[in-house]
C-alpha cells in the first residue's frame, strides 16, 4: 500500500481526552476516530489488525467445527420478551421503533436469535451437538463508554452458541471451546489468565473469563503464585469456607465493620471491583452503628448481584462527585429494590433520595425506609471472607496474588435457561421433548485490539506482535527527491509484493525524521529504509521489537528477512 494516498492521520500530540495507552496510540497511529461517545470509525490500518484477529478465530474456531452464521442485528422486541430480558436488560439495551410502531433492538448478544433459528431449525438428538458463531458489530448503551475500543457502545464481537442434548456433550464443546480460545490469544500475542468468573445476570453456572493482564483492566484477579488457580476477585472475595453450608443460595450475607470507613472504603475491603455498582440503603439507626444494606449491582443497577448488611459506626460524606454518580443512577436503583422486594416508600424526589446515598448519619435525614413487609431476617450467612494478597488459596496451594485484567472472552455453560422459557426442544432417542442444554462463547474483537496495543507498546508507539501486524515491512524512502532511492524502493515494493509480502511503502514527500516517527508510532515488525546507500544496493533493516538494525543488500534482503 502506498502511504502517500492512505488514509492514515497521525497525530504529532497525545489526545488529551484519551487516558489509557491503547486509546491513545490508536488516535495518533491514524487506527481510528471517535464518531459519538463510544463509538468509533476503524480507518484502513485498524481494519487491517482486526481482520487478522478475526481470521485468527475464524481458523481455530472452524478446526472444532464451529460453523459461522450472520444473525440480525435488529432484534424484534417479542423475542427479547419471551425470555424475559426485554425488561431485564435495562438502559444498556438500545431500543427503536420502526415505521409501524413496533418496537426493537439492536443486538447486545445474540441468544434469544438464535435459541429461535435453532428452535424451528433442529428438532432431534441425531442432528446434535451444533456449534455456531458468527462476528458481529454489537450494541450496548453502556453506562460509561471509556478507554476507546475498551468499552465501546458499539463493538466486534465474536459469539458462539452451542446446543446439546447431554450435559457431556455441552461439557465436550465447552472444553474444546476453552482450549480454542487459550490458542487464540496466545497467537494473538497476548499474556492472559483464564479466571473463574461470576455468571451474574445470565444464570449459568461454569463460566471463565479470560483477562488480558493490564494495568488499565477493569476487573481484579486473584491468582495462586504457584497453582492454576485465578478467579475474577468479585468470586474470590465471596467463595465460602469449605465444609461452610448453606451459603451459595443465601443471597443475603452479612459483613462486620467497626472501623470508621466510608461507604466506597467498606465496598473495597469487601473486595468489590469499582466497576462494579455498590450502593447502600440505611434500614437501621441504634445509637452507636447504622445498618445499612449495600448493594452490589451490575452497572445498570437493573439486578441486584448481592445484599450484604453492613453495620458502620461512623460514617462519611461522600465527594460531590460521588453525589453526582449517585444521583445519576436513582431510577435504576428503585427498580432494582423493588425486585429485591424492597421497596422504598418515602416520597422523596430523587434529590432527597441522593442525600441519602450520601450516608448521612442523622436520623431526620434518613428518607428512605425499607418496606417492613420485607422479611430481612437472616437465616445463615457466610462471613464475607476478603481476599488479601499474601493469603493461603482456595485450592490449597500457593499464596494469593492480585492482577488487573481486562476481559477478552467468556464461556458460559447456560444450560437450559433460554431453551426453557423460549420452548426450544428437540426429541431425543424416545422420542420425548428435551429442551436444549445451551453454551455461549464470546471474545471482544476490537477490545482484543486494543488489549493487544495494551501489552505492546513502548514510549515511540505500537509494537505489533507478527501475527496481527497491518502490514508485515514498512518500507520507507528516506530522500523521495532522490532518484536512485526512489527507483530502488519502487523495484522492492514491488517485489516484495510479489513474493507475498504485506508492505506499506512510505512513498511520501517528507523528511526521514518525520518517516521514522511515524514508522515507530504504527509499529511494523520490519522497516526497511531506503537511504544513502541506496547507490550501492544497500538498504537499513530495523526490527521494532528489539531495536536491532543492520544494513542488508537488496540480494540478501529475502533471506533475511524470512
Ligand atoms: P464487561 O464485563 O467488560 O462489561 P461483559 O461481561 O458484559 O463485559 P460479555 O457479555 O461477556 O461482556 O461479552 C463478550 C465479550 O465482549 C466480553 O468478554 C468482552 O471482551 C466484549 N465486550 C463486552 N462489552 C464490551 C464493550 N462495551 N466494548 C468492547 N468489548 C466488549
Ligand atoms: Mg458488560
Ligand atoms: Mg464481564
Ligand atoms: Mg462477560
Amino acid at each position: 500500500m502506498r502511504q502517500k494516498t492512505f488514509l492514515l492521520p497521525t497525530l504529532r500530540d497525545v489526545p488529551s481526552d484519551a487516558d489509557v495507552k491503547s486509546h491513545q496510540l490508536m488516535l495518533r497511529a491514524g487506527m481510528m476516530r471517535q464518531t459519538a461517545a463510544g463509538v468509533y470509525t476503524y480507518l484502513p490500518l485498524a481494519k487491517r489488525v482486526i481482520a487478522k484477529v478475526e481470521a485468527i478465530v475464524r481458523e481455530e474456531l472452524e478446526a472444532i467445527e464451529a460453523q459461522e452464521l450472520t444473525l440480525p442485528s435488529l432484534h424484534p422486541a417479542e423475542l427479547w420478551q419471551e425470555t424475559g430480558r426485554w425488561d431485564k436488560m435495562g438502559g444498556e439495551l438500545i431500543r427503536l421503533k420502526d415505521r409501524h410502531g413496533r418496537d426493537f433492538a439492536l443486538g447486545p448478544t445474540h441468544e434469544e436469535v438464535i435459541t429461535s433459528i435453532i428452535r424451528d431449525a433442529i428438532g432431534s438428538y441425531k442432528k446434535l451437538p451444533l456449534n455456531v458463531f458468527q462476528i458481529q458489530t454489537k450494541f450496548r448503551d453502556e453506562r460509561r463508554p471509556r478507554f476507546g475500543l475498551l468499552r465501546g457502545r458499539e463493538f466486534i464481537m465474536k459469539d458462539a452458541y452451542s446446543f446439546h442434548g447431554t450435559e457431556e456433550s455441552l461439557d465436550e464443546t465447552y472444553q474444546a471451546m476453552y482450549q480454542a480460545y487459550e490458542r487464540i490469544f496466545t497467537r494473538a500475542g497476548l499474556t492472559f489468565r483464564a479466571v473463574i468468573a461470576d455468571s451474574g445476570a445470565m444464570g449459568g453456572k461454569d463460566t471463565f473469563e479470560f483477562m488480558a493482564l493490564a494495568e488499565v483492566g477493569e476487573d481484579t484477579i486473584a491468582y495462586s503464585d504457584t497453582s492454576t488457580y485465578a478467579a475474577n476477585i468479585e468470586m474470590a472475595a465471596v467463595l465460602p469456607e469449605e465444609n461452610e453450608e448453606a451459603t451459595s443460595s443465601e443471597p443475603l450475607q452479612k459483613a462486620t465493620v467497626t472501623a470508621a470507613l466510608t461507604i466506597k472504603e467498606a465496598a473495597q475491603q469487601l473486595e468489590w471491583p469499582l466497576s462494579h455498582t455498590v450502593r447502600t440503603v440505611p434500614v437501621k439507626l441504634n445509637d452507636d452503628e447504622i445498618v445499612l444494606l449495600l448493594l452490589r449491582a451490575d452497572h445498570e443497577l437493573n439486578e441486584v448481584k448481592s445484599i450484604h448488611e453492613l453495620h458502620v459506626k461512623s460514617v462519611s460524606v461522600l465527594s460531590e462527585q460521588e453525589v453526582e454518580q449517585a444521583f445519576n443512577v436513582e431510577a435504576g436503583l428503585l427498580s432494582a429494590l423493588d425486585q429485591e422486594g424492597i421497596r422504598i416508600i418515602a416520597d422523596q424526589s430523587l434529590k432527597g433520595l441522593s442525600g441519602i446515598l450520601m450516608n448521612t448519619a442523622t436520623k431526620d435525614e434518613v428518607a428512605i425506609q425499607v418496606d417492613p413487609a420485607r422479611d430481612l431476617k437472616i437465616d445463615s450467612y457466610a462471613d464475607l471472607r476478603t481476599i488479601q494478597e499474601g493469603d493461603a488459596s482456595p485450592d490449597g496451594e500457593g499464596t494469593i496474588q492480585f492482577a488487573r485484567g481486562i476481559e477478552i472472552g467468556q464461556v458460559f455453560k447456560l444450560g437450559t435457561f433460554y431453551s426453557d422459557s423460549m420452548g426450544a426442544t428437540f426429541l431425543d432417542q424416545n422420542g420425548r421433548a428435551n429442551p436444549y442444554k445451551m453454551g455461549c462463547y464470546g471474545i471482544g474483537i476490537s477490545r482484543t485490539v486494543a488489549a493487544i496495543i495494551e501489552q505492546h507498546n513502548d514510549e515511540n508507539g505500537i509494537i505489533w506482535p507478527v501475527s496481527v501486524a497491518p502490514f508485515d515491512l514498512h518500507l520507507l524512502t528516506l530522500n523521495s527527491k532522490n532518484e536512485e532511492q526512489v527507483e530502488l524502493s519502487e523495484q522492492l515494493y514491488a517485489s516484495l509484493k510479489q513474493s507475498g509480502w504485506d508492505v506499506l511503502y512510505d512513498d511520501r514527500p517528507e523528511r526521514a525524521g518525520v518517516k521514522f516517527k511515524d514508522a515507530d508510532l504504527i509499529g511494523m515488525p520490519i522497516r526497511v529504509a531506503v537511504g544513502k546507500r541506496a547507490q550501492e544496493g544497500f538498504v537499513e533493516l530495523k526490527v521494532r521489537s528489539t531495536g536491532e538494525s543492520l544494513d542488508v543488500h537488496v540480494d540478501d534482503l529475502a533471506e533475511t528477512i524470512q
